[in-house]
């Protein structure tokens, strides 16, 4: 399950636009020869990261959204804001799980995004379900997060795939309970006045200083076992943590705005 908090978002927008009606973006195809989450697709070759180090501090331009000590950033829903109930300690946050994702309280449209990780240890479950969480840009693109050491899945659910549509380039996991990176830069789709795409999401990122999407087109919104279209959107959404019932962990959160 990894149908996100946004979906409800998007909907209650596209209502009051009324553009759930009148949609004019298609639905997207499939972007390689292979089915959505295929298990025989080949698995990433793996590529050892370097040694793990400290935080990485935010630049003077950063908005930094979390610092080890507060969710005062956050909230529990966009929709229906209620507090973020993820606990934390020790300079980390953790999934609280069953209380759902956590949102930015501020919307942003193009950043270059530093988060860090760190899947559970001893790891528990199988596939989607070992360290599963998920970094939702604008609530709707999500990069996935997930144990992916000595654990397979489809390989665009894997760790640094872009959810359900385009697997990492390489697997360049650490082992669970150590903290990892990503560094990514999303640059927003655009929309005309009738809310058709004139330009679809784009995302980079680095896994522990790795390439893992290059420069990647985004074919619309990520869902699970689904192809949905672009539906149009504000130029500025919440970045969203999933809540997939695991008690994956976040520390040093900031971002850059970048200029359009
Ligand atoms: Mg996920």
């Amino acid at each position: 399950m990894t149908r996100p908090l946004a979906t409800a978002f998007l909907l209650s927008l596209s209502v009051m636009s009324g553009a759930l009606a009148q949609n004019p973006n298609p639905i997207p195809k499939d972007p390689s020869p292979w089915k959505q989450h295929a298990m025989e697709r080949p698995q990433p070759v793996i590529v050892t990261p370097g040694a793990p180090g400290a935080p990485v501090p935010p630049p003077s331009d950063a908005v930094v959204l979390f610092d080890g000590t507060s969710l005062a950033k956050w909230q529990g829903n966009p929709t229906v804001p209620m507090p973020a109930r993820w606990k934390v300690q020790d300079g980390y946050m953790e999934v609280a799980p069953g209380t759902g994702g956590i949102a930015t309280r501020q919307g942003f449209g193009d950043v270059q995004l530093h988060i860090e990780w760190m899947t559970p240890t001893p790891p528990r479950g199988e596939s989607q379900e070992r360290g599963n969480s998920g970094i939702f840009l604008m609530s709707t693109y999500e990069v996935q997060v997930l144990d992916s050491y000595q654990n397979t899945t489809y390989p665009d659910g894997a760790a640094g795939s872009i959810y359900g549509q385009f697997p990492p380039l390489v697997n360049a996991s650490r082992p669970p309970g150590v903290w990892q990176t990503y560094d990514i830069v999303f640059h927003r789709p655009h929309f005309d006045a009738t809310g058709k795409v004139t330009a679809p999401a784009r995302m980079t990122i680095f896994q522990n200083g790795i390439l893992v999407q290059d420069d990647q087109t985004v074919i619309g919104p990520t869902t699970n076992s689904r192809r949905d279209p672009y539906l149009a959107h504000a130029d500025k959404l919440p970045l969203t943590l999933q809540d997939h019932g695991n008690p994956t962990r976040f520390r040093d959160i900031w971002l850059r705005e970048l200029p359009e």
